[in-house]
C-alpha cells in the first residue's frame, strides 16, 4: 500500500495581490503558530516531564509574554506576507486568561482560517466563548481511551471522559471539523491505536497520528521509541481497511487515509519516518516574541524588543521578510541520533 502522489495539486494558493515571500527552498509562509504561554496544567512525560518542569520551574512572567495587542499587530503583520492560517497553542492555551478576547481580535482579520490546539481539559467550559469569538476550529490532543494510560500520560491524573466531554461540546457549538490527536510512543500507548481508531471512525472527527519527535531535549527521545506511521497503517487495516486519500493541498502535514466503507479518514503525521520539510511553510511565534522558522530550531529571532522599541508595521515586515528568506530548514530530513542530541528548543515553549 504506496500512497500515490498527485502532482495536481499546488501550493495553498494565497490572495494573488500578496506578493509571495519565499525562502531558499522556494517554501511560502503560509502558516503561523503562536503559543500564547509556556505553562499546561497537564505534564505529559514526553513534552513536560515533572522531573524537569517541577513546582520550581521558572515559567516566564507575565510582562515577557506578548501582550494580545502585540500578538494582533504581529499577525497583521503576518497577514501582509501572506499567511492564511494561524494556529494558537502552548504550552496550553486555554490557561491563558481571556484568550477569548485574543481570538475575538485576531477574528477581524479577512479571510484569515483561525485555529487552536488545545488538551481539551478546558474546552467544555470555554469551547462556546471561543466559537462566539470567531474560533473556526479546534485540534484536540488525547493519546489514549484507556484512562489509566491516559492518566500516566499526563501525569496529573486527568481522566479521559473530561476530554470527551470537551470534544462534545466543541462539536455542539461548531468547531469543526474537530481533529484529534495522538502522539504515539512504543510501549506507553501504541496498544491504543486501533481502539481510538474504532471509537473515532463514523464520528465526524479527525484522528491523526503523530509520531513521537525528539523536540527539545527534555523528554529521552530514543528512535526504538516511535512506531513508524506504515506500522500502523497495517495495524489499523487490519481490523479497519483503509485506502490513502489525496491530500487536500501541498504542504499538508497528515498523509490522509480513508476507511473503505465511507465512514470518514485518519491522518499520519510522520515527521520521523517520512520528513515532509520540502513543503514546510510554518513559521513560529514563541509566547515571548521570538520568531522561528523550524520546530527544531535552536535560535529565534526577538521581535518581541523590535516591538518594543518602537519599531513600525514596515520595520517589522522587513524584519519577518530577512528571517524567511534566508531560511533553510530541513531538519526531519537530516535527523540521526546525533542530531537528536542538539540542543533545541522545546516544544511546549514553541508550541506544537
Ligand atoms: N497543550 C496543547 C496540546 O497538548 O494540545 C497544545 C500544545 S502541545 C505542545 C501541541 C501538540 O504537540 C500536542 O498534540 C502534543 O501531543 C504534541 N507533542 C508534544 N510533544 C511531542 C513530541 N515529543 N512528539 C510529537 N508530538 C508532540
Ligand atoms: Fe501540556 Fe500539551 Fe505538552 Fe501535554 S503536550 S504537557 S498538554 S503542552
Ligand atoms: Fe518544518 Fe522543521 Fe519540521 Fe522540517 S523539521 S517539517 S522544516 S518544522
Amino acid at each position: 500500500m504506496t500512497k500515490p502522489l498527485n502532482t495536481a495539486i499546488a501550493w495553498k494558493t494565497a490572495d494573488p495581490a500578496t506578493p509571495t515571500l519565499a525562502d531558499t527552498r522556494g517554501r511560502p509562509l503560509r502558516d503561523l503558530r503562536i503559543s500564547v504561554t509556556d505553562r499546561c496544567n497537564f505534564r505529559c512525560t514526553y513534552c513536560m516531564p515533572k522531573e524537569v518542569y517541577g513546582r520550581d520551574f521558572q515559567f516566564l512572567e507575565r510582562s515577557q509574554l506578548l501582550s494580545f495587542d502585540e500578538i494582533h499587530r504581529l499577525v497583521k503583520v503576518f497577514h501582509g506576507h501572506g499567511i492564511e492560517k494561524v494556529r494558537i497553542t502552548g504550552g496550553e492555551p486555554l490557561v491563558r486568561r481571556q484568550l477569548e478576547k485574543l481570538i475575538g481580535m485576531l477574528a477581524q482579520e479577512p479571510g484569515l482560517d483561525l485555529t487552536l490546539t488545545t488538551n481539551g481539559s478546558l474546552l467544555k467550559q470555554k469551547a462556546q466563548a471561543l466559537r462566539d469569538a470567531g474560533l473556526n476550529r479546534v485540534t484536540v490532543s488525547l493519546d489514549s481511551l484507556d484512562d489509566a494510560v491516559f492518566r500516566a500520560m499526563n501525569d496529573v491524573d486527568f481522566p479521559v471522559a473530561k476530554v470527551l466531554e470537551g470534544i462534545e461540546e466543541a462539536d455542539r457549538v461548531g468547531l469543526k471539523p474537530i481533529k484529534i490527536n495522538m502522539v504515539v510512543k512504543r510501549g506507553m500507548n501504541d496498544q491504543s491505536v486501533v481502539d481510538m481508531a474504532r471509537f473515532f471512525k463514523g464520528s465526524g472527527h479527525i484522528l491523526r497520528f503523530i509520531e513521537f519527535m525528539d523536540v527539545g531535549n527534555t523528554n529521552g527521545w530514543k528512535m526504538g521509541h516511535v512506531v513508524p506511521s506504515r506500522e500502523l497503517v497495517s495495524r489499523i487495516n487490519a481490523e479497519l481497511p483503509i485506502e490513502p486519500a489525496d491530500p487536500n493541498y501541498v504542504g499538508e502535514v497528515a498523509e490522509r487515509w480513508r476507511y473503505k466503507d465511507g465512514s470518514g479518514e485518519v491522518g499520519f503525521i510522520s515527521s520521523v519516518t517520512q520528513a515532509f520539510c520540502k513543503d514546510c511553510t510554518r513559521a513560529r511565534l514563541s509566547a515571548e516574541g521570538s520568531l522561528y522558522t523550524c520546530l527544531f530550531a535552536t535560535e529565534g529571532t526577538d521581535l518581541r524588543d523590535l516591538i518594543r522599541s518602537g519599531a513600525n508595521d514596515d520595520e517589522l515586515a522587513a524584519a519577518i521578510a530577512k528571517v524567511w528568506r534566508v531560511r533553510s530548514d530541513r531538519y526531519s530530513e537530516i535527523r540521526t541520533a546525533d542530531t537528536a542530541k542538539l540542543r533545541k528548543v522545546e516544544m511546549s515553549y514553541i508550541g506544537g
